[in-house]
């Protein structure tokens, strides 16, 4: 009895640790490790079944400002915010979202054409600005934004992941530099988009 109340205990423990390590602590999302992997397998289904995939690249607009005005506790509560509007909109079973670095999230959509990401791109920008939280530092907005890159790809070969997630983060870059608060969809090259 006692050796399968341990046997069961440990079992539990490691559960407990793999989702610890493989989640983002202040949001909860998966860390950008846990993505890699979990995106990865998603890839080689897509691969498997002929699907394309949507990829986003949210950043937070003006974060730094938001920081400095109402400190970095009010900064992480933001981040929390904004990550569950981004939850809300990823939320079949291969669909995946993460925390990608500091103010920065992805997200992966399964068997979307560029029309439905594109429009789940801009509800997910829409419900962060909808969340109201006053950002009277913001340039760009009264309220906390968010900028986001997109990129939609049928899935055609295991190489094709870098180049999709780079799209992603130059769409991102031209939704930073046309104003924030805003999608951006990137072209892929011909040899990569098929
Ligand atoms: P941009 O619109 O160009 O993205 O401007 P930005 O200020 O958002 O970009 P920048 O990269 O200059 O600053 C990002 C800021 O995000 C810096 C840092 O204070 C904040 N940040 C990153 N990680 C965290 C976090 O875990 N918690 C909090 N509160 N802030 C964070
Ligand atoms: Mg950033
Ligand atoms: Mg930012």
């Amino acid at each position: 009895h006692f050796l399968e109340q341990a046997v069961r205990q440990n079992f539990c423990s490691v559960v407990r640790l793999q989702k610890l390590a493989e989640r983002d602590y202040v949001t909860g999302l998966l860390n950008r490790r846990a993505f890699n992997a979990r995106a990865a397998g998603i890839w080689r289904q897509a691969l498997r079944d002929g699907r394309s995939l949507g990829i986003a690249m949210v950043d937070v607009d003006h974060f730094k400002l938001y920081n400095d005005h109402y400190g970095h506790v009010a900064g992480d509560v933001a981040l929390q915010s904004v990550a569950q509007v981004i939850a809300s909109h990823a939320r079949r079973p291969l669909d995946a979202c993460a925390r990608y670095g500091g103010e920065e999230f992805v997200v992966l959509w399964y068997g979307v054409d560029t029309e439905q990401a594109l429009a789940l791109a801009q509800r997910i920008c829409q419900g962060v600005q909808a969340l109201g939280l006053p950002h009277s530092m913001s340039p760009t907005a009264d309220c906390v934004s968010i900028s986001v890159g997109l990129v939609c790809t049928q899935v055609l070969d295991t190489a094709q992941w870098a180049a999709a997630l780079h799209a992603a983060d130059q769409a991102l870059y031209q939704s930073k530099q046309q104003g924030r608060n805003r999608v951006c969809v990137a072209e892929l090259p011909p040899a990569a988009s098929g």
